[in-house]
């Protein structure tokens, strides 16, 4: 008979239908045409009412499942009493069957840290750039980010009433990320993707050094690693604190699942054990090709502006 399940594959699989659920959610409130906006630290620092009903729904949902594991989400929440229709039970069976990396076999639950960035680029869904915006959930372990599920809820909505809105993108380390279409980004050219809402003088400095043909400002952590893994940019860049562990876990597993590399902008690696501090306060540096040419060329300066 079968074995059952290694724990890691039943939790990126639950986690898959969870996203998918969150994505349901976040456009049910768009389409209802109230979006309860809140600002948190200031006015580019937002919270709707779809951050907070499907930080509940995840954190929730996946709680419920796996009761010992960690989860730490970006909205400050309860979870006790969440209603029933927030809660999502399913998981993609696909996901289920496909075997586990071996080095991840045994781990428990209570070794497991899970990421949630309910709704990222906040900024953007509340001024309609819609397809800006994802559900990040990472998974970690021994302080690594080891997978992840990135749900683009608004995917082809510009594509016309005929084409399938929103999609789910997951990976795993030593198995590769599934769900879009690996891309390399136009050979010899430096395409840059930053931040649209989040920029300074220290943002713009840093992408300036680096002298790039084009330079292209979206929102959302999520949405950049889309774009390198896409080939729509070749780095991404982002010189500044901001970002938190739970913008960059789920894309951090993505990325380095296919080849590529994210670290701050000095070159540190991030972790992703509990205890961590939230803010990656040294900015952002990811490429899915080519990450010394863009490491070796950030000014010293930039660097030593940015305290880990
Ligand atoms: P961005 O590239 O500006 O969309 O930022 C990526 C992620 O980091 C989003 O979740 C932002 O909300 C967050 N972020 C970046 N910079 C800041 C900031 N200065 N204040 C609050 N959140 C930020
Ligand atoms: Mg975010
Ligand atoms: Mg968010």
């Amino acid at each position: 008979s079968m074995a059952s399940p290694a724990l890691l594959m039943r939790v990126v699989a639950s986690a898959y239908s969870v996203a998918e659920k969150a994505a349901t959610i976040v456009r049910n409130v768009m389409s209802a045409g109230d979006l309860g906006q809140d600002e948190k630290a200031g006015p580019n620092d937002l919270q709707t009412k779809a951050d907070r009903l499907v930080q509940m729904s995840i954190c929730a949902s996946l709680a419920r499942k796996f009761p010992k594991v960690t989860i730490i989400g970006e909205e400050e929440l309860p979870t006790d009493d969440v209603t029933e229709d927030l809660i999502e039970d399913g998981h993609c069976e696909e996901i289920l069957k496909k075997p586990c990396p071996a080095q991840y076999t045994g781990i428990k639950e209570e070794e497991l840290v899970i990421w949630v960035d309910p709704l990222d680029g906040t900024k953007e869904y509340t001024e309609g750039l819609l397809d800006h915006v994802t559900v990040l959930i990472g998974i970690a372990y021994g302080g690594k980010a080891i997978a992840g599920v990135i749900n683009q809820p608004y995917y082809n909505y510009e594509a016309g009433a005929n084409a399938v809105l929103g999609r789910t993108i997951w990976g795993v380390l030593g198995m590769g990320a599934f769900g879009f279409q690996l891309t390399e980004a136009p050979a010899g050219k430096h395409i840059v993707v930053t931040t649209r809402s989040h920029s300074s003088a220290l943002v713009n400095e840093c992408i300036a050094a680096l002298n790039p043909d084009h330079v292209i400002r979206v929102g959302g952590a999520g949405n950049k690693i889309i774009q390198l893994i896409e080939g729509k940019a070749s780095a991404y860049v982002f010189a500044s604190p901001g970002c938190k562990k739970w913008d960059t876990c789920a894309p951090e597993a993505i990325l380095h699942a296919v080849g590529g590399k994210i670290t701050d902008i000095r070159g540190n690696s991030f972790q992703y054990n509990k205890e961590v501090k939230h803010m990656n306060s040294a900015g952002v540096l990811a490429t899915l090709r080519n990450y010394d040419y863009y490491a070796s060329r950030i000014p010293n300066t930039v660097k030593e502006s940015l305290v880990p």
